[in-house]
């Protein structure tokens, strides 16, 4: 690992002057003597909160001591019976847990045969007795001390090992591809999933550039930055990967973070609704031309069926009219009625055809919606119902209306059926029609009332049904086509209409419409 990746490990390590406080530890020092005066002695110059004593009167037991546990020192008498200092010493380096724990041996005799054997068995230091407390206490502080940092040592390579076990662990453990850069944009470290990604082993990517799995990256982005890039495998291939990359200031440099994510799935699914939203787009304009193309030929349709049904009317009507004149008076009073009979007919079949024109051509025009003063509507209506309206008496008032979205000429021809019908559905009353609305939410209810004979309520759906009729031709004129057509408009509007009435209690027909304001 680079010394970059090692200085970013740092800062997550334990601060060493933490732990050197926070070392609660204190030094063990195990004193051999066979005479337990002699151990008390030690034991009562050497005693202090810093250090624990661990008293042995043999060798045996003091071996027995360290089988099992680490002493900063070992103070022993070169004199003991059965085992004595020099063999006990041979036995504690031949130890691998004690073969450096430094041994102070106390002995009476200053000869040098002594000394060589006891630096040979790997003793550090000689006291000779009588013991001098001073020079004990500052030898075996410097042996307490030497411990107590190799401890700390110790402590401080364990809390670096975890860092840095937590650390490997957090890269492997990320679902993306980790790599990390050093300054020179060259790789320090990947993880497993970086490796099965590219298809690489770590040894084959260490030191090398990045750009060798992302050719377009540059080591000059300093900024956290997310790129839509492309990787490259080992064998060439390439695929579409999303790049966070989080670079950090250290001392050694910028060292960045490559967190890479293979969008392959992602892209495919993008194409994907791309393609099917170019497809559905295709198909609505195909459908839309077709449309238009079939409007365009139902129109053509609509017209030429009226016309050519018309001219055959207009014969009929034409070779009556002559006949009529021809035979003049010498006609009996019977055969005028025949006549008038085929005039009637004519006519009604005229009506029927211009209704069912106008029904069919509402499918296929275009709309267009603009704002419409339904005062100037009513205003149009009445003067198309001019003759009628004189003829019954009839009296039509109206509230000041608003303005709405629409198209003048349905509007005129959807308030002109309404009233029209209101006059010619009157009761033995004078017609009295009201014409109001009230605005409800973005929309205008408007109501035309009359005084007329009235709807059973239980057709009140029925007859906005094309032919739908609820009296005979004798007695009130009609083909049914009228509230057909009315509903139509008002739905192509984008309105609702129905009716509110009972038998002989008069009839209030309701629409509703854009507010002009509205829109
Ligand atoms: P038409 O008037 O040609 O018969 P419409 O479609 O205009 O056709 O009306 C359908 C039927 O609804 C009429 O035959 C009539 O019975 C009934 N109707 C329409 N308007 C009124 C009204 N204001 N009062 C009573 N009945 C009505």
């Amino acid at each position: 690992m680079s010394s970059s990746v090692a200085t970013q490990r740092k800062a997550i390590t334990q601060p060493a002057a933490n732990l050197a406080s926070d070392l609660a530890w204190r030094a063990k020092i195990l004193l051999v003597d066979d005479n337990a005066e002699n151990l008390l002695a030690l034991e009562a110059v050497l005693e202090s909160p810093d250090q624990e004593l661990v008293k042995a009167n043999s060798g045996l037991e003091a071996l027995r001591y360290l089988l099992d546990e680490d002493f900063a020192a070992i103070l022993l008498d070169v004199k003991m019976p059965e085992m004595d200092g020099f063999e006990t010493a041979s036995l504690i380096r031949a130890r691998k847990r004690s073969e450096h724990t430094p041994i102070l041996f106390l002995t009476a005799f200053k000869n040098e045969e002594h000394l060589f054997r006891g630096y040979d068995l790997g003793a550090v230091d000689f006291l000779f007795k009588p013991i001098v407390p001073e020079i004990l206490q500052s030898k075996v502080a410097a042996f307490v001390q030497l411990s107590r940092n190799a401890e700390l040592l110790k402590r401080q390579a364990d809390v670096l090992q975890r860092a840095e076990q937590k650390f490997r662990a957090l890269l492997e453990a990320a679902p993306d591809a980790n790599v990390i850069t050093g300054p020179e944009g060259r790789i320090d470290l990947i993880n497993e999933r970086a490796e099965s990604l590219f298809r690489y082993s770590r040894d084959q990517l260490i030191g090398e550039p990045v750009t060798r799995l992302v050719p377009q990256w540059s080591s000059e982005s300093k900024a956290p930055l997310d790129h839509q890039l492309f990787g490259v495998r080992a064998d060439g291939s390439s695929f579409p990967v999303d790049i966070t990359s989080s670079p950090l200031r250290t001392p050694e440099g910028t060292i960045t973070i490559l967190a890479i994510r293979d969008v392959t799935d992602r892209k495919k699914a993008e194409e994907q609704i791309h393609q099917l939203n170019a497809d559905l787009e295709q198909k609505v304009t195909e459908r839309t031309a077709e449309l238009t193309r079939s409007n365009a030929e139902l129109r053509q349709f609509a017209y030429v069926v009226s016309h050519d049904l018309k001219e055959p009317l207009r014969t009929v009507a034409a070779f009556t009219q002559l006949l009529a004149e021809r035979l003049g008076d010498s006609f009996d009073s019977e055969s005028k009625e025949f006549l008038e009979y085929i005039l009637g007919g004519v006519n009604r079949m005229t009506d029927l055809i211009d209704d069912l024109l106008m029904y069919s051509s509402l499918d296929a025009g275009e709309s267009r919606f603009m704002p419409v003063d339904l005062n100037v509507s009513l205003r149009e209506t009445l003067f198309n119902l001019h003759a009628v309206i004189q003829e019954t008496g009839a009296i039509v008032s109206g509230d000041p209306l608003p303005q709405v979205m629409g198209d003048h000429v349905q509007l005129v021809q959807v308030l002109q059926n309404l009233i029209g019908n209101s006059i010619k559905y009157r009761s033995i009353d004078t017609p009295r029609i009201h014409v109001t609305a009230r605005k409800q939410a973005d929309e205008q209810v408007i109501k035309v009332s009359d005084n007329g004979i009235g709807i059973d309520p239980a057709y009140s759906e029925g007859i906005f049904k094309l032919f739908k009729r609820l009296h005979p031709r004798q007695e009130y004129s009609g083909n049914g086509v009228g509230l057909a057509i009315c509903r139509k408009i008002v739905e192509r509007h984008g309105g609702r209409i129905w009716v509110e009435s009972g038998v002989e209690q008069g009839a209030a027909f309701y629409f509703t419409i854009a507010s002009a304001s509205e829109r």
